[in-house]
């Protein structure tokens, strides 16, 4: 029988100091914690891979925090209790995420040898204003002596993560960055704006700032809405003039570099999350891991094979969702139309017994109309227009209690 695909997310959630926008599950934690955390994990992987023997892992991501903030030794400790205890494809596509300030020669020759075959490298902006009001950790010329390092170290698969519309920003500031990243030629980049999240220093200051924005009122520090568009139009125009296509909303990719871990997620592959707070979905289930890193060091991180036969499995039960056949349809909807290709009619029949225009026929027909849907070779995908206002396009969506 052919093992069904599986991707595995491994959460790290240290980092060396807080960034001011970030609400990521992530802390500063001295070594101590850190080396009972990795004790924790290597349990973790060994005991959530026994109820998962018939499938076999496609990818695996080590995200954060900051994952390249421990040494090289215990990342290729990771991959190794991974490898011992699921059958990995051959081909499987294991992407680390680094922090510019945390990378050495010594450690991406440790990754390299440890099978890691593609970096997630977070810079965000190509100016020090930018970084250091950002609270990042390092600065672009630290930057681009770990990148270099990387590719001599024979790395041929590399994301950059950056980040528009920050206080301050003007288009031109962040075409430059653009431009600094595409002379680099990286494989991959991710594109993404700010996003002021409650609960951080970025929200005390610009909280305020970014509720005028969005009553239609000048902002006083954050770019204006005409401004960010510009913004999402220069980095879809000089990507895409330099070979890079716009695959997801916010990601973009040289042919055959699309990120095979993310497409996972947007096409709703099975996946589980290791770690502090890491998501799952598997068996039609969305759980997590508790947040609290202290039940995780004492192994409080669920019991999976209990869970998948219908109880609980000592997972906090908040953060259970077993979706039901119209919050399958509906995540369908949500997550296939992130990507350029958009959803499959042939898929959703597949999935669900039902033809497309049955469940979503109206609301397919007026997102046409106006321009926001277009439809070809038996897929439906947002246009640009559609992918302006996507929050408004996917609520279309949501198929209601009477359903
Ligand atoms: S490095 Fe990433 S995870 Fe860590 S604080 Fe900054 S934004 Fe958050």
């Amino acid at each position: 029988m052919t093992p069904s695909p599986l991707e595995l997310y491994i959460h790290i959630p240290f980092c060396i100091r807080k960034c001011q926008y970030c609400d990521f599950l992530s802390m500063p934690a001295q070594e101590p914690i850190r080396t009972r955390y990795l004790a924790a994990l290597l349990q973790e992987i060994q005991e959530k891979s026994r109820p998962l023997q018939g499938y076999q892992v496609i990818s695996v991501f080590l995200g954060g925090g900051t994952p390249s903030i421990l040494p090289g030794a215990q990342t290729a400790q990771i991959l190794e209790t991974v490898r011992r205890s699921f059958p990995l494809a051959p081909d499987a596509e294991i992407t680390i995420e680094c922090n510019p300030g945390t990378l050495d020669w010594q450690k991406l020759l440790q990754y390299k040898a440890a099978g890691i075959n593609r970096l997630s490298i977070g810079l965000q902006s190509a100016h020090n204003e930018e970084l250091r009001l950002l609270g990042r950790i390092h600065t672009y010329e630290e930057f681009l002596v770990g990148y270099d390092l990387a590719r001599k170290a024979g790395f041929e698969n590399i994301n950059i993560d950056l980040m528009s519309a920050l206080p301050g920003q003007r288009v031109r500031d962040w075409m430059d960055t653009l431009e600094c990243v595409i002379k680099l030629r990286p494989e991959h980049v991710s594109a993404y704006s700010l996003m002021i999240e409650e609960g951080t220093p970025f929200f005390a200051l610009y909280g305020e700032d970014e509720q005028r924005r969005e009553r239609g009122d000048s902002p006083r520090f954050l770019p204006d809405e005409e401004s960010e568009r510009k913004m999402y139009v220069m980095a879809c125009r000089m990507l895409g003039e330099k070979g890079y296509r716009r695959y997801e909303i916010s990601n973009y990719a040289r042919p055959g570099r699309e990120c095979r871990h993310n497409l996972g997620y947007w096409r709703r592959i099975s996946y589980l999350g290791l770690g502090l707070g890491s998501a799952s979905l598997l068996n039609g289930i969305r759980f997590s891991n508790t947040e609290i890193l202290k039940d995780y060091l004492e192994g409080n991180y669920g019991d999976l094979g209990a869970l998948l036969q219908g109880g609980h499995g000592g997972y906090p039960i908040r953060s259970i969702l077993w979706l039901d056949k119209k919050q399958q349809m509906e995540e369908f909807m949500f997550l296939g139309l992130r990507m350029a290709e958009g959803i499959s009619r042939e898929e959703f029949r597949e999935n669900f017994g039902i033809e497309l225009e049955g469940i979503y026929g109206a609301a397919i027909k007026g997102l046409v109309r106006q321009g926001l849907l277009a439809q070809q070779c038996g897929r439906v995908f947002l246009t640009e227009e559609g992918i302006s206002v996507s929050n408004y396009v996917m609520g279309q969506f949501l198929l209601g209690d009477s359903w």
